[in-house]
């Protein structure tokens, strides 16, 4: 595979990407809310890294923006409506825009729903989707700039309509509670029962630090075909279904 992709982990349970095209060296960073973990796993594999990438303005996601920038001499690529508010922007992206990462391209698919400017980064080559807090393996991102019916276009008619074997890399580690509230509201459902199982025993087994985690005890990348049998978000019929379900979540 051309694309390398480490999964680095920053603040309590989020995840910052590091993409390096083998072909070239030259590399991207995918939302990335604090420098030092970056800039050490940059230094250690030797990337050279040419865009830093952000999925929406959440400072948890972006934070480190300007001082990549800076350190790196990169531009920052964001939605264009985020102009305003994601820090660092200097290159607004919209539907169907192309990214190149070294010899790699990226399409962008705007998916507003947890915030209005969000975008996914969507690697066809390398069979790769950065879904920041759009979809979770087993959930989705809370609703905080947008109804369900626009949750419900972004998971089924967009992210869901891609091929069954991309890799879905999303913005945290929230797979076991996720997987929690899927046997919760499908508790027939044994692909659910199963990958919960799977999850909790990889997670019994953390860190103390988050920083420190082992490739272990990650459970990203999912993959959509896995999402499809498990997250019932993707799962639901409607725009309906899937309100009343990140209703019943928030509460849960
Ligand atoms: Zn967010």
């Amino acid at each position: 595979m051309a694309l390398r992709i480490e999964r680095i982990p920053t603040l309590r349970d989020n995840y910052t990407y590091l993409l390096v095209c083998e072909a070239t060296g030259e590399a991207a960073v995918v939302d990335a809310p604090e420098a030092a973990p970056v800039v050490r796993r940059v230094e250690s594999c030797g990337a050279r890294v040419r865009q830093v990438l952000s999925t929406h303005h959440h400072p948890d996601h972006c934070a480190a923006n300007p001082e990549l920038a800076e350190r790196f001499g990169a531009p920052v690529l964001g939605h264009v409506s985020d102009a305003d508010r994601l820090p660092g922007l200097t290159t607004g992206l919209e539907e169907g825009d192309v990214v190149r990462v070294g010899a790699e391209t990226a399409r962008i698919l705007h998916v507003p729903a947890h915030t209005r400017g969000h975008i996914a980064y969507v690697f066809d080559a390398a069979k790769a989707i950065f879904s920041g807090d759009t979809l979770f393996a087993a959930g989705c991102g809370r609703l905080f700039e947008g109804t369900p019916a626009m949750m419900f276009t972004a998971l089924s008619e967009k992210l869901g309509r891609l091929p069954d074997d991309y890799r879905v890399f999303c913005g945290h580690e929230y797979t076991e509670s996720n997987l929690r509230f899927a046997a919760h509201v499908e508790p027939e459902n044994r692909a659910i029962a199963e990958k919960l199982e799977r999850v909790r025993k990889l997670r019994a087994r953390r860190a103390a630090d988050w920083h420190d985690a082992a490739a272990e005890e990650m459970t990203i990348p999912s993959t959509l075909a896995e999402e499809w049998a498990t997250n019932p978000f993707l799962r639901a019929r409607n725009a309906a279904e899937l309100g009343r379900l990140r209703a019943e979540k928030d509460r849960f």
